[in-house]
């Protein structure tokens, strides 16, 4: 006799009644997005995850809705009422790490709560947009420099004419972008990345 053996995807756990935080990166330089939940009766349990956006790109973070009740739990997004009812907080910071000026986080600096995006129903979600401090394009010098190391090597830009300062700051920058180069792949089931 012969079984149909069939591919468990973790998302068949998540449920119907999911919610879901849209963010737009309109900054024009990869970002690095992280969470934090805290329980606010025991502030010793705390979870995080981290994830990055590229420019023009959007990140959707998923909440499970309360029809999820797996056991593995800790492989899942987190459910949405623990995270509404605790802290829940995003921060969000350039992936360049000399670029230490804050970004907006919707109408917030730097950092926003779950609480302050109103309750969401299941099944419902928000969009959060980030832009620069200033609401203005990233600089050219930034663009270059992000364009350049994200699609030439590093013996390539070796070779190029330019300031060595300007090349000191070139292989930071391609140390900070290393995980950009390790491309995660989509959810054949649902085309999303499953790796929170
Ligand atoms: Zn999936």
């Amino acid at each position: 006799m012969e079984t149909k053996e069939e591919e468990l995807f973790l998302c068949q756990l998540f449920g119907q009644d999911c919610r879901f935080v849209k963010f737009l990166n309109n900054t024009g330089r990869p970002v690095k997005l992280s969470s934090e939940l805290k329980m606010v009766n025991n502030s010793n349990m705390r979870w995080t995850s981290s994830v990055t956006i590229l420019p023009f790109s959007s990140y959707t973070w998923r909440f499970l809705g309360e029809s999820s009740d797996s056991v593995v739990s800790c492989l899942l997004p987190d459910p949405y009422t623990i995270a509404f009812t605790n802290q829940y907080r995003w921060n969000v910071c350039y992936m360049d790490t000399d670029d230490t000026e804050p970004i907006f986080i919707g109408h917030k600096l730097k950092s926003i709560e779950l609480q302050e995006l109103k309750e969401i129903p299941p099944n419902g979600s928000r969009i959060v947009p980030l832009h620069t401090s200033s609401k203005e394009p990233a600089s050219l010098k930034n663009l270059v420099l992000d364009y350049i190391t994200r699609n030439k090597s590093c013996t390539e830009y070796e070779k190029l004419e330019i300031p060595d300062a300007l090349k000191s700051k070139l292989t930071n920058l391609y140390s900070d972008y290393e995980e950009l180069r390790t491309i995660i792949p989509t959810c054949p089931r649902c085309q999303e990345i499953h790796e929170l």
